[in-house]
């Protein structure tokens, strides 16, 4: 099992409830934000192996908060996955720019997703292409 705590950054409490439950039932320990500032404020103290980040989130958006954790000493270093129901063009490329690893499109499949998040945490998505 694994051993690692991630942190759930989703407004949507359906949304925050499937991913958490997904993950705590493949034996992570979960952490839960539901605005970019939570999210900030419980990676500094919770220091998670990764983060999960919804990009739709309102006042502060998961790109926002993202850059923030990326300049702040305390967080730099935390993986941050986006999380997008939007499956736009360019939506990767933003999150990439903001400073996230990676990206995973929701609906989430529920079926892979926790393989998805092992593979983040050994250091790269599963389907990571060349650049
Ligand atoms: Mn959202």
């Amino acid at each position: 099992m694994e051993d690692k705590k991630i942190l759930v950054v989703e407004d949507n409490v359906m949304n925050l409830e499937l991913v958490s439950d997904l993950l705590e039932a493949h034996g992570f320990s979960v952490v839960q934000a539901q605005s970019g500032a939570a999210a900030i404020e419980l990676a500094e103290k919770e220091q998670p192996d990764l983060i999960l980040m919804d990009l739709q989130l309102p006042e502060m958006d998961g790109l926002e908060a993202t850059r923030r954790l990326k300049q702040n000493q305390l967080t730099n270093r935390i993986d941050v996955v986006a999380l997008t129901a939007h499956a736009m063009l360019g939506d990767e490329e933003k999150a990439r720019e903001a400073g996230c690893s990676g990206y995973i499109a929701k609906p989430i499949n529920t079926r892979e997703f926790a393989e998805v998040i092992s593979g983040f945490l050994d250091g790269g998505p599963p389907t990571a292409e060349e650049d």
